[in-house]
């Protein structure tokens, strides 16, 4: 069966990042009717931040992307919280110890900084220098009883080739020689993410994992973990970083990484979603909007591209458009009033989504265009002063539209042009800024209609 994963850190906000990634994996899981995990790896406990697990959760249950087994779940392979398996890894790393495929390290900070600080004067990578690969047994003996900290290393072969197989880009070779003896548990028994990903997501029977291109350097230690269980391994798809227009990387201080950003915005989950899939794949037909059905039915993990997909965000907006003018009134409405807390009468939003839903690209565009239906404005496009004259005609021809609709209104407005013989284009702008503050607002009529006779009569009578 079909498991695939996503292996959030709880270190801040939901990345946008991650949606992206859970949406392949989500997909992958939904077409092969398999299971689609969410694991919290908690285990940099000095980046943690409080309540950054929930949010994850709100973000998926957001965008749709809700798993079948996880910390909140208690289902399935967990438990699903990295901090609650440390045996599990202290248990694993032991094994390596006893098969000598991994050792015991004594050596202090001090001493690490030092010999890193020697390999950087001798312009060479930065690596631990295997101080401690051959202790002997009496020398551990001797330092354990000592009570001296230590780490367990993975013992990486001498020059050897190592071969990964990425999904994405296929074989990749490294030579042995450049990979570090890393660290597998840590002195306060914690797992290094490299011991903690291969134990987990064999325990956890991944078939299948998306995770960040940059990953991959660290690629071969995993495939050698593998080979020293004697598992074997799920396949791995090493996603490109997403990034900007400019090709920077998509980061917290440029673009926008945070998923509350995008709700903020207005921006509908569905359509970050399709603008999402669009950056690591194509529809075959090279349509440019389909639905998440679709996409399960069409998408193939091996189908993803290796090349870094830019982040355009006024692509997102027009897509996001689209979504807006593809939903049902009554579901944006919805929308809509959730978007703004609630905060302005549901029956206003109601009439007035006919006259805005071609207008707008975000759920945050909306109250700027129709501010003016839920109060007077408090500010104009245009000084208004010296138009008295047009208002107190208008008034007088409004007051005596019998049904107050959009036709009987603008036919009474266009006689009174005519007849103080102003251009219809001067007048029609001065009534508009006049009952909406602006001189771009949704169709005048109609929205004169919505406000009812006697509030648009009174903004006139206001000059
Ligand atoms: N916690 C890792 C990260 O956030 C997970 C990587 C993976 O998916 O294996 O990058």
């Amino acid at each position: 069966m079909v498991r695939t994963r996503i292996a959030p850190s709880p270190t801040g906000f939901p990345h946008i990042g991650t949606i992206y990634q859970a949406l392949f994996d989500f997909a992958f899981a939904r077409k092969h009717l398999g299971k689609f995990i969410i694991r919290i790896e908690d285990t940099d406990r000095n980046r943690l931040v409080p309540g950054a697990e929930e949010k994850i959760y709100e973000a998926l249950d957001w965008f749709g992307l809700t798993e079948d087994e996880s910390p909140r779940k208690k289902n399935g392979k967990g438990p699903y919280r990295q901090s609650e398996r440390l045996p599990i890894y202290k248990k694993h790393a032991l094994e390596l110890i006893e098969k000598k495929q991994a050792y015991y390290c004594f050596c202090t900070k001090e001493r690490l900084k030092e010999v890193r600080t020697m390999m950087q004067a001798k312009r060479q990578i930065p690596m631990y220098d295997k101080h401690c690969r051959n202790l002997s047994e009496e020398k551990i003996q001797e330092e354990t009883a000592a009570k001296k900290p230590w780490v367990i290393r993975l013992k990486v072969p001498e020059n050897e080739k190592i071969r990964v197989i990425d999904g994405i880009r296929g074989k990749i070779d490294f030579d042995s020689n450049t990979i570090d003896d890393q660290v597998l548990l840590k002195s306060d028994g914690f797992p290094t993410y490299h011991l903690a990903v291969v134990v987990d997501d064999h325990l956890m029977e991944i078939t299948h994992a998306v995770r960040g291109e940059e990953w991959i350097s660290s690629f071969p230690k995993h495939v050698l973990l593998y080979r020293y269980f004697g598992w074997n391994m799920p396949a791995y798809f090493h996603t490109p970083l997403l990034r900007n227009p400019d090709k920077s990387k998509l980061s917290k201080r440029h673009g926008h990484t945070n998923v509350e950003w995008y709700q903020q915005q207005g921006f509908l989950p569905e359509a970050i979603l399709n603008f999402l899939a669009l950056l690591g794949w194509s529809h075959p037909e090279e349509k440019e909007i389909f639905s998440m059905t679709e996409f399960i039915r069409l998408t193939d993990l091996k189908d993803l591209k290796p090349i870094a997909p830019t982040f355009d965000l006024p692509k997102l907006e027009w897509m996001n458009g689209e979504y807006i003018r593809n939903t049902e009134n009554s579901k944006l409405k919805n929308q809509i009033f959730q978007f703004l807390q609630k905060k302005y009468p549901e029956n206003t939003i109601e009439k007035t989504v006919p006259l805005i839903k071609e207008r707008i690209k975000k759920l945050s565009d909306y109250l700027p265009l129709c501010l003016f239906f839920f109060g007077q404005p408090n500010k104009y496009d245009i000084d208004l002063s010296p138009k008295k004259e047009i208002f107190r005609h208008t008034t007088d021809a409004l007051e005596k539209v019998q049904t107050w609709k959009a036709d009987a209104i603008g036919a009474a407005m266009q006689e009174t042009a005519k007849k103080i013989g102003v251009k219809n284009s001067e007048y029609f702008m001065v009534l508009r800024v006049a009952i909406t503050g602006k001189k771009i607002s949704p169709p005048l009529n109609e929205s004169m209609e919505i406000l009812g006779k006697e509030e648009c009569v009174n903004r006139l009578k206001k000059f």
